[in-house]
């Protein structure tokens, strides 16, 4: 199967051939032709499927060509990355159409959004709360929207974004078509489907598992005072005899956690940066540059924020912290081994989330296998009136030595480089390893 077959217009195919792909993802091939036909569509299918240009690219061909000020086709989805990722793929895949493509979403400016509005769009693409700010302010006239889609529309509703949903769809002319895009289904979501859908045409690509086998998972059982100092050891050695680690994204629970996860991943000497909902929108757009254009060794992110996060080539997720919510595991390893890549997860547990990590495996239907943890050392940060003395450290296993002791020398950015720690650490570790 190739994109010449789904019946898309050549302006589309030639987009996506300069893009590099060769063959659609299995939700292309039964989304594209669904959504060119007309009627409406409920899609089961998580991230990293390829589902954006699975909407995207049809409706860019049903909106043809730039028209009218008002838009046309409207793309709601959770989160500001999701929404100024899907819009960046619109605008990729349109290029050789004449269609203008506006995104909307909460934390900057509504000004320039407001401008953009005013000059007009064929597509819009936003958050559904600062949607409603600004269809108050009667700053966006929503009378022509012929096509509705709803992305992420479980994490949506996990986001509390119902009312706000529902309230633009009263708003929507009755006459359009709508999609729905949801990686799980829950009675709610099946309950908002048969609200919003008629007739749809129903794809299902993949069980909600996909994801989760395709990611070689690991576990290793730490106590949490000690999870960063492991998590060290891991971007210096890596996980399982594959070497230091080039990038890995980190999950923490907490907005407050992932500050404080990417201090003391610096002063360890490893560049790190968090990416959380209490960042300006500037600061979170440099954060996942820095991380794209490989500045930054580790991205520490909360879950919100990790919501459509598209990182090429991103081999290593760690969840710090499990999620509370299964789901969520399942959303977050899909940060790795996208469009058909593998990755790997590897999970920090303590004691007390061995229950979280049971009710993971019972969702996911599998495993995760629990590996020795490698012998790791503790390098507590040093007193701001001892910045002179050496750190002190030792070894969380036995073996430890003087000769293992942290010293104060700063470290390379990035991975590698603990002066006089590496030769002995090899050792222990490497037999560990083996016996994984
Ligand atoms: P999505 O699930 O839409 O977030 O897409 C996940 C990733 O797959 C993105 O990096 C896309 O650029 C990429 N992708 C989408 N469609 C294809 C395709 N047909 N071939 C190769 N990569 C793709």
């Amino acid at each position: 199967m190739n994109f010449s077959e789904l019946g898309l217009v050549p302006e589309l195919l030639r987009a996506v051939a300069e893009k590099g792909y060769d063959t659609p993802t299995p939700i292309q091939a039964k989304a594209i032709p669904a959504v060119l036909s007309g009627r409406d569509v409920l899609a089961g299918a998580q991230t990293g499927t390829g589902k954006t240009a699975g909407f995207v690219l049809p409706l860019l061909q049903k909106l043809d060509s730039a028209q009218g000020r008002a838009p046309r086709a409207l793309v709601l989805s959770p989160t500001r990355e999701l929404t100024a990722q899907i819009a960046e793929n619109a605008r990729v895949y349109g290029r050789y159409k004449n269609l203008r493509t506006l995104v909307v979403f909460g934390g900057v400016s509504e000004r320039p959004q407001i401008d953009g509005l005013r000059q007009g769009c064929d597509l819009l693409i936003a958050t559904p709360g600062r949607l409603l700010d600004l269809v108050e302010q009667k700053a966006c006239d929503l009378s022509a929207v012929r096509h509705l889609v709803l992305d992420e529309a479980d994490r949506m509703l996990d986001m509390g974004f119902i009312h706000a949903i529902r309230r633009i769809i009263r708003l929507l002319p009755a006459e359009r078509q709508n999609l729905m895009f949801s990686a799980t289904y829950s009675d709610d979501i099946r309950d908002l489907a048969s609200r919003m859908l008629r007739n749809p045409i129903t794809v299902e690509v993949a069980s909600r598992n996909t994801t989760a086998e395709r990611v070689e998972q690991v576990a290793f059982k730490v106590p949490k005072e000690h999870k960063r100092h492991l998590l060290v050891h891991l971007f210096e050695s890596g996980a399982a005899g594959e070497g230091s680690w080039h990038q890995a994204l980190v999950f923490t629970r907490t907005k407050h956690g992932a500050n404080r996860l990417a201090q003391q991943l610096e002063s360890a000497g490893i560049r790190a940066a968090a990416i959380h909902g209490n960042k300006s929108q500037a600061a979170r757009v440099r954060a996942l540059s820095d991380f794209k254009a490989g500045k930054i060794a580790a991205l520490v992110a909360t879950e919100v924020a990790s919501r459509g996060l598209d990182i090429k080539e991103l081999p290593q997720v760690v969840n710090y912290e499990l999620p509370n919510v299964p789901e969520d595991y399942v959303h977050r390893i899909g940060r790795t081994a996208r469009a058909g890549a593998t990755g790997r997860a590897v999970s920090l547990v303590s004691a007390d989330e061995a229950g979280l990590l049971r009710d993971i495996e019972r969702t996911m239907r599998q495993s995760v296998p629990v590996l020795a943890t490698p012998p790791f050392k503790i390098v507590e940060s040093r007193p701001a009136a001892a910045a002179s003395a050496p750190a002190r450290g030792e070894v969380n296993r036995p073996n430890a030595s003087p000769g293992n002791r942290a010293g104060s020398a700063p470290r390379r950015a990035g991975h590698g480089g603990r002066p006089g720690s590496r030769s002995h650490h090899s050792g222990p570790s490497r037999r560990n390893r083996s016996a994984f």
